[in-house]
């Protein structure tokens, strides 16, 4: 196709909301998806302050618009302009990804979900009958908790600075689930971390620029533990990098951003997402960004 017939009267739009989107990789991973599929889709960035979003959605409903991603700060409230929320979503309580049939919104969120399918994918780890630790207890947390706690897991324990948090993440797991979540103080983190199979990192605590935090005593890890950092940049944090020299299994955040974005494109187009361009595409921004 040429520059100027790829955009038409036919091209379906998508596109993702939040407060600022400069820092955001999904509209060139989108495209590039797109692109290669040969489906006639844009994929553009709305950036829009709160008071504006109840406009905008009335305004898509008009658009041909197929449905869109949602970012911080949203996520939570636009649950409330949605004619109907995936279960799981329901559970986690926010949506990233809203398909748009019949003038009608759907929420979903794919964030845990992305997860799980890259811990899968390289890992090779199934969440069903294991023990799980999990720093932190924010946003990205809460997706990733609520999900593995759908997956039948033994146990999860979760902890985070201000433990507060994880105490009332935990009894909504335990209410939404069953009796599976238990809240740990950081100081009892080493009889717990013994007896687990795996250990998540969703704090910010490693991220770029602060490459040399760690949100754990390394002293704690073992061999028989496989861990992940959500995490992608840097790609390989501290974490990583000494949980690897133990001869753990690692992973860190692409894979979840990948697969978030792949399970979109799959609720939106009913077709396979091209995911190890979309993984490509994303290592590209990446180093881009680190030059
Ligand atoms: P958030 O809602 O702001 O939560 C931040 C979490 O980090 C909280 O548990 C917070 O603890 C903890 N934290 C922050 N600074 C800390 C420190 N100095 N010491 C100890 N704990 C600290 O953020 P989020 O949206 O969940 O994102 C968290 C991380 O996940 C970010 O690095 C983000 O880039 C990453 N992420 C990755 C993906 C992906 O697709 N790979 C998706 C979403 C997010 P308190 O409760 O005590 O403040």
């Amino acid at each position: 196709l040429k520059e100027e017939e790829m955009i038409n009267n036919d091209t379906r739009l998508l596109g993702l909301m939040g407060e600022t989107l400069g820092h955001s990789f999904s509209a060139f991973m989108h495209n590039r998806a797109y692109e290669r599929e040969n489906l006639n889709y844009i994929y553009i960035n709305m950036e829009t302050e709160k008071k504006n979003i109840g406009e905008i959605l009335n305004g898509i409903k008009y658009l041909k618009f197929d449905g869109f991603n949602v970012t911080i700060p949203y996520k939570i409230d636009i649950m409330n302009y949605m004619d109907e929320i995936d279960p799981l979503a329901e559970k986690i309580g926010s949506v990233n990804t809203v398909k748009i049939e019949d003038g009608r919104f759907k929420g979903y969120n794919t964030d845990g979900e992305g997860f799980v399918i890259s811990l899968a994918e390289e890992c090779n780890f199934d969440c069903r009958g294991k023990k799980v630790l999990i720093l932190g207890s924010g946003g990205a947390s809460r997706a990733v908790s609520m999900t593995i706690a759908d997956k039948n897991p033994e146990k999860i324990y979760i902890t985070n600075r201000t433990l507060q948090k994880a105490v009332d993440l935990s009894d909504e797991i335990n209410y939404k689930f069953s009796e599976i979540c238990f809240p740990v103080d950081s100081v009892n983190l080493d009889a717990v971390i013994e007896d687990c199979d795996l250990l998540i990192n969703t704090t910010s605590v490693g991220m770029h620029p602060n490459e040399d935090m760690c949100p754990i005593d390394l002293d704690l890890l073992h061999e028989g533990l496989t861990v992940c950092d959500i995490i992608y940049n840097p790609e390989k944090t501290m974490l990583l990098i000494e949980a690897e020299k133990l001869g753990c299994k690692t992973m860190n955040g692409i894979g979840m951003l990948v697969n978030q974005g792949a399970k979109a494109f799959e609720i939106w187009t009913d077709k396979k997402a091209p995911i190890e361009l979309m993984r490509e595409s994303l290592k590209l921004l990446l180093d881009s960004r680190k030059k």
